[in-house]
């Protein structure tokens, strides 16, 4: 489920829609928490998909460490990419925002974290654009990625939280929270290395 301050604005025929922020969302916020709506789906049953409903889970679903792909039922599934991304994940099934994000900006994620299959050209125009997104980033990237988000976690209790009952490992990351050597870094999500 995302977090309720956001909605959907076109951004033009190449981008498609994107999430914006419809009040200041503060670095610590989770942003976004799988929820009990949100679908997922096995390699074998995405083969017996027909192709229509395979390419749209292509475009609008993720993947998670085991190669599932997991499609949110919410306006989350129009996340955009940024190599310069305002929302990262640690180690559990939500995302959270790793700065500040003013109202009227747009929610972004960086690709590279949920286990792409093929590379893709970038147009994410911001001043680090990596110009492709790879499989591969997750291995070279991950240790900043993890540095950012794990930053942002350590400031949960310091502000609002209105997805914190949906998120499902409540109890584990009450845990981290209070002994930081338990929080399980990003690289929990990554899969294995595409063949
Ligand atoms: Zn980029």
């Amino acid at each position: 489920m995302i977090h309720p301050h956001t909605e959907l604005r076109y951004r033009g025929p190449e981008i498609g829609w994107g999430v914006y922020a419809t009040q200041p969302i503060p670095r610590g916020t989770i942003v976004w928490a799988l929820d009990a709506l949100d679908r997922r789906f096995t390699r074998d049953e995405i083969a017996a998909l027909p192709a229509y409903a395979r390419r749209q889970l292509d475009i609008y679903s993720y993947v998670d460490a085991r190669g599932n792909h997991v499609l949110c039922w919410d306006h989350a599934r129009f996340f955009n990419h940024s190599c310069a991304a305002n929302c990262l994940s640690v180690g559990y099934d939500f995302e959270l925002a790793v700065r500040d994000i003013a109202a009227g900006e747009e929610l972004t994620d960086d690709y590279g974290t949920l286990n792409p299959g093929e590379p893709f050209p970038c147009l994410c125009g911001s001043h680090d654009c990596r110009g492709h997104v790879l499989p591969d980033d997750k291995f070279r990237l991950g240790e900043s990625w993890n540095q950012l988000a794990r930053d942002a976690f350590f400031l949960i209790r310091t502000v609002p939280q209105p997805l914190w009952d949906i998120v499902s490992e409540r109890s584990a990351v009450e845990a981290a929270l209070d002994r930081p050597e338990l929080l399980r870094p990003i690289q929990h999500h990554f899969g294995a290395p595409a063949v």
